[in-house]
């Protein structure tokens, strides 16, 4: 019997890199940053591209980025405001022309180190190396208890299978960037969307660095917007758990309607029942906004997907020095 081979991956003899960078408000690190992730790229990369993408940043960025401006292999785009980092990872892909892709962060977090090692995993075959936490242990309990309920709805109710403490830092080769810029929607949950797209994967466990400056931009709240973006975009377990509950619910009314009949009729009944009545009613009209809420968290996306605006504006992209006219996507 022949036993089938994989079939080899031709990646280009002189690859060209493209490193996106989304920055909000990293004024204080971005240029040494800048300069470290070059000295970096210059040790590995044949020819390199990196696309600063400045997500309406409030603080001295365009200032930090001037001096780079005439750069070469670098590239600035200025998006119109703040569009959270998943709009700006997408226009920084949208932009980047490399034949690998790299996501990273602008704050030092992200390993510098583990550059070569993608690239090198990358020649050998692999489509997507994405980074992987390996120790939380320093994060608060309820922030990991918080994950571990996302990963586990997500698990069983997602048909694709999202990795655990997977962020944004990975190179993808450009079959994959290619097919998540297919994708239509604007609700835009990269962590979901890398899995769905599928390809030879390989995850690099990673401790990240301490921030080089100032604080993160997730906190609790942001957080668990994007864990409900990701659920609504990737399940609709919660709904089908609110019908199973509607379900059983429905037959403990009965039953327990039967017992009144039964016991109307053979023994006599001769409490009024307002507090039950009372009790039920507001039980129910709870569960019924709930039910509603849930509901309307799904039409909510509905709608913000059919208005189909653009996941961007751009204010200005310069690419080595040359400023070429806003477009939108
Ligand atoms: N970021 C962005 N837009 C935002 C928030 C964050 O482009 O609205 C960028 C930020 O500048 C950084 C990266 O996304 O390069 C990760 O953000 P942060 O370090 O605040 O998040 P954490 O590391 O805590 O996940
Ligand atoms: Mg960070």
């Amino acid at each position: 019997m022949v036993v089938p081979t994989a079939i080899p991956k031709s990646r280009p003899v002189r690859p060209c890199i493209s490193c996106v960078i989304p920055a909000y408000n990293e004024s204080a690190h971005l240029s040494a940053f800048l300069r470290d992730l070059q000295l970096t790229l210059r040790t590995f990369a044949a020819s390199y591209e990196i696309i600063v993408v400045n997500d309406g940043s409030t603080d001295q960025t365009e200032q930090a980025m001037a001096p780079h401006l005439s750069e070469e292999g670098i590239r600035y785009i200025a998006l119109s405001r703040n569009f959270g980092k998943e709009a700006a990872l997408s226009a920084g892909i949208d932009y980047a022309r490399g034949d690998a892709v790299i996501l990273m962060d602008a704050d030092y977090q992200h390993p510098l180190e583990l550059l070569p090692e993608m690239a090198r995993l990358w020649l050998d075959g692999y489509d997507m190396i994405y980074g992987v936490i390996a120790d939380r242990s320093d994060e608060s309990k309820l922030k990991r208890w918080g994950t571990g309920a996302f990963y586990h709805l997500m698990e069983t109710g997602a048909p694709i299978n999202i990795p655990r403490n997977a962020g944004d830092f990975r190179l993808m080769d450009r079959s994959v960037v290619d097919a998540l810029r297919k994708l239509p929607e604007r609700n835009r949950f990269m962590k979901g969307l890398y899995a769905w797209v599928g390809f030879k994967s390989i995850a690099l466990p990673f401790v990240p660095h301490e921030r080089k400056s100032g604080v993160s931009h997730f906190n609790m709240r942001g957080l668990s917007r994007l864990a409900l973006a990701g659920v609504t975009a990737f399940t609709t377990l919660p709904l089908r758990i609110w019908s199973a509950f509607g379900a059983f619910i429905s037959i403990i009314a009965l039953l327990y309607a039967f017992w009144i009949i039964g016991e109307s009729l053979f023994i006599g009944n001769d409490v009024p029942g307002w507090s039950t009545l009372a009790a039920g009613l507001m039980l129910f009209s709870g569960i019924q906004l709930i039910s509603i809420g849930i509901l309307g968290e799904y039409m909510g996306r509905i709608y913000e997907e059919v208005k189909r605006r653009p996941l961007y504006l751009i204010e200005h992209d310069i690419d080595n020095g040359t400023i070429t006219p806003a477009t939108t996507m």
